[in-house]
């Protein structure tokens, strides 16, 4: 997708070792709804003819662009994955284990009240980046177990020089990466994949 590979020339910012890229004055804190929104469409178009009953993310950074998609998709729901067991998500819940990759590698679970994931639904899941697959993984695993089907992964980012893209396509499912990175550094920026 053009604008974004233009939108992360202009305004990403490398961080973190060159291992963390920083969209967060358009895409994951402050966030430009109208990208969002254009972001959903391509999302839309390159599921186009794919049977979707739900939209599958996490939180926090997945749920806007989720949100967005959604209304492109015909305003399916969107259900995302809570990181914290609060009371309001008691009772019956899938669990799954993140390895955080932006937290110090430290471990978490992730949930999702059984009540909004049904056997058979088909679930397009959604976010911002891709790296070492390990959110994307836990995602997955939840759609399984509530034996619903993955129709595919609507990623806005994946840093294609970490494992995760691999990972996620060896499982069978089909990713949609609307920007590819191949290297990245504080010193040359963000080179793409094409
Ligand atoms: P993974 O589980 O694939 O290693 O990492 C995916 C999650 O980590 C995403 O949900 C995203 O929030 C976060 N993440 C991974 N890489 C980056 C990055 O370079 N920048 C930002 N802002 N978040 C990232």
């Amino acid at each position: 997708m053009e604008e974004l590979k233009q939108r992360i020339l202009r305004d990403g910012k490398v961080r973190g070792n060159n291992e963390v890229l920083k969209v967060d004055s358009f895409l994951n804190h402050q966030m430009d709804v109208a990208f969002l929104q254009a972001i959903g469409q391509e999302f839309r178009e390159r599921f186009a003819h794919c049977p979707i009953d739900r939209i599958l993310t996490i939180e926090a950074s997945g749920i806007g662009i989720a949100c967005l998609s959604a209304l492109a998709f015909d305003k399916i729901p969107v259900l995302f994955a809570k990181k914290n067991k609060t009371k309001n998500i008691a009772g019956d819940v899938y669990i799954s284990q993140v390895e955080s990759f932006t937290q110090g590698k430290r471990p978490y679970n992730i949930f999702v009240s059984k009540e909004f994931l049904r056997p058979g639904e088909r679930v397009l899941l959604i976010d911002d980046f891709l790296a070492n697959g390990s959110a994307l993984s836990a995602l997955i695993d939840i759609v399984h177990q509530a034996g619903a089907e993955v129709v595919g992964a609507g990623i806005v980012i994946e840093k294609a020089f970490q494992p995760g893209g691999d990972l996620i396509r060896s499982k069978g499912v089909r990713v949609e990466s609307l920007a590819r990175i191949k290297a990245m550094s504080e010193e040359t920026g963000v080179v793409f994949c094409d």
